[in-house]
C-alpha cells in the first residue's frame, strides 16, 4: 500500500520557481497523471518524490512517514523514464533481474519474478536478446518489466511513451493501463499529452508554470475546466474561447450572440466545445462566419471559422460538404456554454 501526501511541496533555483506549493493526497492504488506543457514542473515534482531532487520547501509523506531526508533507494519507488536506460551488454533477462540483485533479493526468487514480470509485458520470447537487438517498443517494455519486477509500493513514470511511434504508443498505453490495474500499485505518471492523461488517469493534475491549475477525474476536467488554461489544454480540439461582453444574460462577441446565459454584466470569455455547436439555418444562427479551414477526420468533418481574432472549431457530420470561404451558421445552446473571468481566466459559470 502507498498513499502519498504532498504538502506545500516547492522547488526554487535562486529566484526561479520550478514548483510552487503543490498540495495533494495521492490515494493508495491510484493512477495519477501530472499533465502540462513543457517546463511546467511535472518532472521536477516527480524527481522530488523519488528523492532525485531536494525540495526547497514542504513535505513528502509516504504512508504517513516523512521521506524528504530518505535516500532514493530507501523510498521503495520504481521509476520508468522516456529514455530506457537499459544496460547494453546485458540481455533482457539480466536487465530485468538487475534490480533484484541490487536490492539483495534472495537468489531463489529471481527466476520466477523475472519470468512473471516479462510475461506481463509479453517479452517471454526475447529474454536472450541484447537491447541493441530490440525495437524501441520492446526496449520500453523491458524498462517497464524492470520496474515491475521490484514489486514496489510506487511507480513513477516520466513520459515513458514519448519515444514510441503513434501506433505503438496506443498499444503500450493499453499495456500500462492493464499492468496498473493488475498490480494495483500506486502510480504517478508524467506526460504533456492530454490524450494519454485522459485515457490512463484516475485523476489528472493539470499544471502550468509550476502551479497546479486543477485536480480532477478526466471527466471533471473535460466537462468543468477550472480556468481558460485548462480549457485550452484539454480536448482535441481544445475548447473554443471567445472574448465578448455579457449584458442582461446575453453574450455578444465577434460573429456571436448567445442569449439565456447566467452571468453578471461585463467583459467575459465564453467557452464551448466543437461538438456542442450544431449547424442551422441562417435565421436561427447564433454564430455565423466564413469557413477558414476544413479537416476530414473520417468519422466527422472539423471546420474552423474566424470569429474576430479567435479561430473557432465546429464538428459536423462526415458528409458535410462545404468549401473554404462558404458561410456557416450554427447554434450554441446556452446550457453547454462555459463562462470565464475576462481578466483572471477563472471559471465563473
Ligand atoms: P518537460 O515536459 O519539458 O519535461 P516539465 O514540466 O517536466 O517539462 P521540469 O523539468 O519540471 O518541467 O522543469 C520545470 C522548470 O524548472 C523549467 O522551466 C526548467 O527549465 C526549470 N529547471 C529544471 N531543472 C532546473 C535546474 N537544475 N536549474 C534551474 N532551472 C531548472
Amino acid at each position: 500500500m502507498a498513499e502519498i501526501q504532498l504538502r506545500n511541496l516547492s522547488k526554487r533555483w535562486g529566484s526561479f520557481v520550478g514548483v510552487q506549493d503543490f498540495n495533494l493526497t495521492i490515494r493508495d492504488r491510484e493512477f495519477l497523471v501530472l499533465l502540462g506543457p513543457s517546463g511546467c514542473g511535472k518532472t521536477t515534482t516527480m524527481r522530488m518524490i523519488a528523492g532525485l531532487e531536494d525540495a526547497s520547501g514542504g513535505d513528502i509523506i509516504i504512508d504517513g512517514k516523512r521521506v524528504n531526508d530518505l535516500d532514493p533507494k530507501d523510498r521503495d519507488v520504481a521509476m520508468v523514464f522516456q529514455s530506457y536506460a537499459l544496460y547494453p551488454n546485458m540481455n533482457v533477462y539480466e536487465n530485468i533481474r538487475f534490480p533484484l540483485k541490487v536490492r539483495k533479493v534472495p537468489e531463489g526468487e529471481h527466476d520466477a519474478r523475472v519470468r512473471r514480470a516479462s510475461a506481463m509485458v509479453e517479452l517471454d520470447d526475447f529474454l536472450h536478446r541484447k537491447p541493441g537487438e530490440l525495437s524501441g517498443g520492446q526496449r520500453q517494455r523491458v524498462a517497464l518489466a524492470r520496474a515491475v519486477v521490484r514489486e514496489p509500493n510506487l511507480f513513477l513514470m516520466d513520459e515513458p511513451l514519448s519515444n514510441l511511434d503513434a501506433k505503438l504508443r496506443v498499444s503500450t498505453r493499453a499495456q500500462i493501463k492493464n499492468l496498473s490495474h493488475t498490480l494495483k500499485t500506486t502510480t504517478i505518471y508524467v506526460t504533456h499529452d492530454q490524450i494519454e492523461a485522459m485515457t490512463l488517469a484516475d485523476r489528472v493534475v493539470v499544471m502550468n508554470k509550476g502551479v497546479v491549475q486543477q485536480v480532477g477525474t478526466p471527466t471533471e476536467i473535460y466537462d468543468r475546466p477550472a480556468n481558460t488554461f485548462v480549457a485550452s489544454f484539454i480536448g482535441t480540439p481544445a475548447m473554443n474561447l471567445l472574448d465578448g461582453v455579457m449584458a442582461g444574460g446575453t453574450f455578444t462577441g465577434k460573429n456571436v450572440v448567445i442569449s439565456g446565459l447566467d452571468g453578471a454584466d461585463g467583459p467575459v470569455t465564453l467557452g464551448f466545445r466543437a461538438e456542442d455547436a450544431s449547424l442551422c439555418a441562417e435565421g436561427d444562427a447564433q454564430l455565423s462566419a466564413p469557413i477558414y479551414a476544413l479537416e476530414l477526420l473520417g468519422d466527422a468533418t472539423m471546420f474552423s471559422i474566424k470569429a474576430g481574432p479567435a479561430l473557432v472549431s465546429v464538428k459536423a457530420a462526415k458528409d458535410f460538404r462545404a468549401e473554404i470561404g462558404d458561410m456557416v451558421y450554427a447554434t450554441i445552446p446556452a446550457a453547454i456554454c462555459h463562462l470565464f473571468d475576462a481578466k483572471t481566466g477563472e471559471r465563473i459559470a
